[in-house]
């Protein structure tokens, strides 16, 4: 086998990595790369593989599929572009989920799997026999792969972590008999560039979140990504512990929708109710195919007397439902948790969000834990898979790796073919 990084060697997001025989090419992610607040002028590094996009190169080595670890836009961003007839394999809820995102952004057009991958089911292309395995990740339905051909071993992480709740599965895959001693390890390293980085699980940020909520006399408004599912089921048991009713937004509900029935929403749960934030309900209305979107959802709709009354309410929103905030709901002594990377607050939106709730006295507390791998974890994983070789991806200090294993890690650069 061949492994080809066409990107993720020096950098975080954008990750596409190929692995060929003779016989088949596979290109795992096709990610698009990260807005880069901090170093605008960094230099974007253009993605060129041939027969994959749409203005590739064409040659007689037809690509054999494109699969995806998970839907995150830094490993699938760039799947409108590619060359119609490439066979996609994702797991079902991740494309569900892409899907609705699609829906309500209008980026991007949806997505349509040649196979839906599974847990510890193999498949075959060609020569090459592939079993994913699920993984703990800030994104729901998140695989890491086994990947073997001819004799020879390669395991690629994807992102992944151990400290959220799905844990259990990061560390399956890692002390796993049939995932060890593999030829090659590609493997995540976002965190590596904090020296010894200890994350904080995903129970230690709820625990946060019910303590804010018990202490906050008005309504708490959660700043976080709809589809960050693990936070948001933190977030319901911090609600519902501190006796308040769970209120999600339509575009959530669609994405809960999407879940098994003992995730967190508003057909099953009683204490998950539903609001339309007005510019997306307008837009959803005025779209051609899509008010059914809204319409599903209209029976757990909390009606505006309670909407604009009620202060025991844990309500997750975006920065662009301020103004709903400001004319439907109560904000009077409210607080406000911020679940998100630092890094955003940089944000133009992010500010004046936060800013109208200083202005209002009310209290804003950072409550949010990363979803890569900390340190311990990944010298868990090296330990007991044992791999040959390991190749750093999804990270700034490939270098770190190096001082933390020696010479079994390889100085690989994008684009440059490595033999195994
Ligand atoms: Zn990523
Ligand atoms: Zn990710």
């Amino acid at each position: 086998m061949k492994i080809i990084v066409h990107r993720g060697t020096r950098q975080i997001g954008g990750s596409c990595i190929e692995i060929c025989t003779d016989q088949a090419r596979i290109i795992f992610d096709i990610g698009e790369e990260l807005p880069d607040k901090y170093q605008k002028e960094r230099e974007k590094k253009l993605l060129v593989v041939d027969d994959l996009f749409v203005n590739s190169k064409t040659t007689d080595r037809k690509i054999d599929g494109i699969i995806i670890s998970h839907n995150h836009g830094d490993h699938i961003g760039l799947i409108d572009s590619t060359k119609e007839g490439i066979p996609l394999f994702i797991g079902k809820i991740s494309a569900d989920v892409h899907n609705i995102i699609c829906d309500f952004t209008s980026k991007g057009n949806k997505i349509k799997a040649h196979k839906y991958i599974e847990h510890e089911k193999p498949f075959k292309i060609k020569d090459i026999v592939i079993t994913p395995y699920l993984v703990d990740h800030s994104a729901y339905d998140s695989y890491a792969f086994m990947i073997e051909s001819n004799g020879k071993k390669i395991l690629y992480t994807g992102d992944f972590r151990k400290h959220g709740a799905k844990g259990k599965l990061s560390e399956w895959f890692y002390k796993n008999p049939k995932t060890h001693n593999a030829d090659v390890l590609i493997i995540e390293g976002t965190n590596l560039y904090k020296e010894n980085y200890v994350a904080e699980t995903e129970n230690q940020i709820g625990a946060r979140a019910l303590e804010f909520m018990k202490k906050t006399a008005g309504n708490v408004f959660v700043l976080q990504s709809s589809a960050n599912i693990d936070r948001l089921v933190q977030m319901y048991i911090a609600a519902k512990h501190s006796n308040r009713l769970f209120l999600v937004d339509i575009f959530t509900a669609n994405i809960l929708a999407q879940l098994p029935d003992n995730i967190p929403n508003p057909k099953t749960f009683k204490d998950v109710k539903v609001f339309y934030p007005y510019w997306l309900t307008q837009r959803m209305f005025k779209e051609e195919n899509k008010s059914h979107l809204a319409y599903k959802f209209s029976q757990y709709k909390l009606d505006n007397e309670e909407l604009n009354q009620r202060t025991d309410l844990c309500v997750l929103v975006r920065e662009n439902m301020l103004s709903d905030i400001q004319k439907k709901m109560n904000y009077s002594k409210s607080g406000v948790i911020y679940s998100k990377w630092e890094g955003y607050k940089t944000d133009k939106k992010v500010e004046t969000f936060l800013d109208f709730f200083r202005k209002n006295n009310s209290e804003i507390e950072s409550i949010h834990t990363s979803g890569h791998a900390d340190t311990d974890t990944i010298k868990n994983f090296v330990k007991y898979s044992n791999p040959k070789k390991i190749i750093p991806v999804h990270t700034e200090t490939p270098e770190i790796y190096s001082k933390l294993f020696g010479d079994i890690v390889g100085n690989i650069k994008d684009g440059i073919e490595y033999i195994v």
